[in-house]
């Protein structure tokens, strides 16, 4: 069975890609099958995985979703690129932004990422979707095609109205359209363990969120070296093997693998 995971904050810059990476590598590594999915027009998880100029890629998730909404037939593997590291992707570039405005007229407008996903998703264990920051049609259909959402909060500034906000789409995308659909957990990136100001935000989110949402154990450090993977289009674990950064991302794949296994059933029910 495979599962489905949209990585979503529609606050920019808050680690969604670097952690749609190195989440995706690290699973590769503990033997899973993965398919790393770009639904950004900005195509920054296409370019850090190497690809330079996703402008220049013919086949992207724009002309998928296309063929999925005409029903045409899409071909085995059509499109799909295979990363060194061992992981797939499907690359996005500026295309995919008048599918935006493009997903507005058509009829089961929600499900058009669904419908591609459908068609691939049987050959991997893990289909991660690197969402785009913005609660519009394309972060909508994330939802609606994932099983899971894991919101990446930058432990920088108290999120309190943004998150709240994308709760309330996700249950709203769950009574309405994917009834499946849970919060997998809250994962803190950035975190300066230098800084007293960081930790306090890291236990205030943890005291506010931790009752009704799983927050990961894990954080992932403020590092460097992680900021400069996107570069030189490699996960964290070839660049910096064995650094801070590289650590956190392979603990927070085991928690991945593992909160499939003790789900807090109380905490997962909570959005309705
Ligand atoms: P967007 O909303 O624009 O899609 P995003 O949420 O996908 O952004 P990233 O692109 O992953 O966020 O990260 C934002 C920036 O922070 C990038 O320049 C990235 O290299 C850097 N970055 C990511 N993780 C870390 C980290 N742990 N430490 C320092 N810098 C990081
Ligand atoms: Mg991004």
């Amino acid at each position: 069975m495979s599962k489905v995971i949209a990585i979503a904050n529609q606050k920019g810059g808050v680690g969604k890609t670097t952690t749609t990476v190195n989440l995706g590598i690290g699973l590769v590594s503990e033997g899973k099958k993965v398919l790393l999915i770009d639904c950004d027009a900005q195509g920054s998880l296409t370019e850090s995985l190497g690809y330079q100029n996703p402008d220049n890629i013919n086949i992207t998730l724009s002309s998928l979703m296309q063929k999925a909404i005409e029903e045409q037939p899409i071909t085995d593997s059509e499109g799909i690129l295979h990363h060194k590291e061992g992981v797939d992707l499907v690359p996005a570039n500026i295309e995919l932004s008048g599918m935006e405005t493009a997903l507005v007229n058509i009829m089961n407008r929600e499900r058009a990422l669904k419908s591609y996903i459908d068609t691939v998703k049987n050959k991997y264990d893990y289909v991660l979707i690197d969402c785009t920051p913005s609660l519009g049609m394309l972060t909508i259909n994330s939802l609606a095609a994932a099983d899971e959402v894991i919101i990446p909060v930058q432990a920088h500034y108290l999120p309190a109205k943004g998150l709240q906000q994308l709760i309330t789409t996700v249950s709203k995308v769950k009574r309405q359209i994917n009834p499946n659909l849970k919060i997998g957990g809250i994962l803190l990136t950035m975190v300066d363990k230098r800084t007293n100001y960081a930790k306090d935000i890291a236990r205030v989110i943890r005291m506010n969120y931790a009752k009704h949402l799983t927050i990961y154990k894990t954080e992932i450090p403020l590092s460097i070296k992680a900021a400069e993977t996107s570069a030189v289009g490699k996960s964290i674990y070839e660049y910096d093997k064995s650094g801070k950064a590289a650590e956190a991302y392979r603990e927070f794949t085991k928690e991945v693998l593992d909160s499939g296994k003790q789900r807090n059933k109380h905490k997962s029910e909570y959005i309705r």
